[in-house]
């Protein structure tokens, strides 16, 4: 197999993680290689949603906690258009709300300018391992399968698709308890935003359940969620829901089984149209609201669960725990108990 070289550090996937991780090694001057399927960088910060949470603690009066990279983010936005600050509905303290175009080439400026070097439309498909140890990826290129190696291979697929290919221990959602749901997002333009504001949150939520049930349109979701935009009169949502488990017998499946990935992605289209048909014929303000962008992929809350050194636990959260060795900091509450 053809080789692609040899770098101090690989990461594979591109998300708000692996970008920032990018950024950070090849800062240090590490050399550093950023792989990433989608053709843009920012994983689930670009391809689905537009908001950035945890950078300010939760509660009435939100402070922000975390900076660094994230500054260096969100001032790179700024530079290319408007950014909003929102104060969260749900507790997760004030959302940075973006444009998720700007955001991708955001991403690809820091990243590119600290010196790493990028590699879209690849995929890490197999992997060389031994000692507990990644020593050498093969990545499916446009041109074929390429070998890479390093002594340092940073995993932030976000469904820890690296580890799975080395055989490294960890469980899947869904096995233990209750796995995450999964959400296609879309936004609509045309929303007559002040109009929408005369019904509060608790009556966008009466008019889903009383849609729901009366036969009309089919809601499995009844408390989603819609937010103001950068963009006047665009509105984005967080309100689909695709269920992501199977039982096959005594096995569980989730969205990492591309069956029902596949499954879940027709299914949330569908369902965000029924959405979108709901809104525009029961929500004040969108009367006129038109479908411009469905997420380029379907949301995937949680996936993997890989056995690290050291988990961190329900009290670590509420303690705000700080370790020796942490590499990153985030405000936000604890969304799912279970
Ligand atoms: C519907 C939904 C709503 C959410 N709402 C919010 C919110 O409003 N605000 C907030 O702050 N957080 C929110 N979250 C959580 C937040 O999106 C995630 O915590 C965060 O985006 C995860 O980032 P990541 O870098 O770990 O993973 P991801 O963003 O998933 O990035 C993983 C990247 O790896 C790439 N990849 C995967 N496998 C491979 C491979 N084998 N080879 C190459 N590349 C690969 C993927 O294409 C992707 O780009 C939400 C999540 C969902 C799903």
């Amino acid at each position: 197999m053809e080789t692609y070289g040899s770098f101090d550090v690989v990461v594979v996937g591109s998300g708000s993680a692996g970008s920032t991780a990018a950024i950070a090694a090849a800062r240090t001057g590490a050399s550093t290689l950023l792989v990433e399927k989608l053709p843009f960088l920012g994983g689930t910060s670009t391809a689905v949603l537009d908001t950035f949470y945890g950078f300010f603690t939760p509660g009435s009066q939100a402070r922000k906690v975390v900076g660094g990279v994230a500054d260096d983010v969100v001032a790179e936005l700024r530079r290319l258009g408007p950014v909003l600050e929102r104060p969260n509905t749900y507790g997760a303290g004030t959302g940075v709300t973006y444009l998720a175009e700007h955001l991708k080439v955001a991403w690809e400026r820091l990243v590119t300018d600290a010196g790493a070097r990028v590699l879209l439309h690849t995929a890490a498909v197999d992997v060389e391992a031994s000692g507990g140890r990644v020593t050498a990826l093969v990545l499916a290129t446009r041109a074929g399968l390429r070998r890479v190696t390093a002594p340092v291979v940073v995993d932030a697929s976000g469904d820890a698709d690296v580890c799975h290919l080395a055989g490294f221990g960890y469980e899947l959602a869904g096995e233990l308890a209750p796995a995450q749901t999964l959400t296609t997002t879309f936004r609509v333009v045309n929303v007559d935003v002040a109009r929408r504001r005369t019904i509060g949150k608790d009556e966008l939520h009466a008019l889903m359940e009383e849609a729901g049930v009366s036969g009309d349109y089919l809601l499995p979701r009844r408390e989603g969620s819609d937010h103001i935009t950068p963009v006047e009169g665009m509105m984005a949502t967080v309100m689909t829901r695709v269920e992501q488990v199977r039982r096959q017998g005594d096995r569980v499946v989730n969205a990492t089984d591309p069956d029902v990935l596949t499954e879940a992605e027709i299914a949330g289209r569908r369902q965000a149209l029924e959405y979108v048909r709901f809104l525009r014929d029961r929500v004040p303000g969108y009367e006129q609201a038109a479908l411009v962008a469905l997420g380029t992929q379907i949301g995937m809350r949680e996936t993997r669960r890989v056995h690290g050194d050291v988990r961190v636990t329900r009290d670590d959260v509420l303690a705000a725990r700080q370790f020796d060795d942490q590499i990153g900091l985030c405000g936000a509450p604890i969304e799912d108990l279970h």
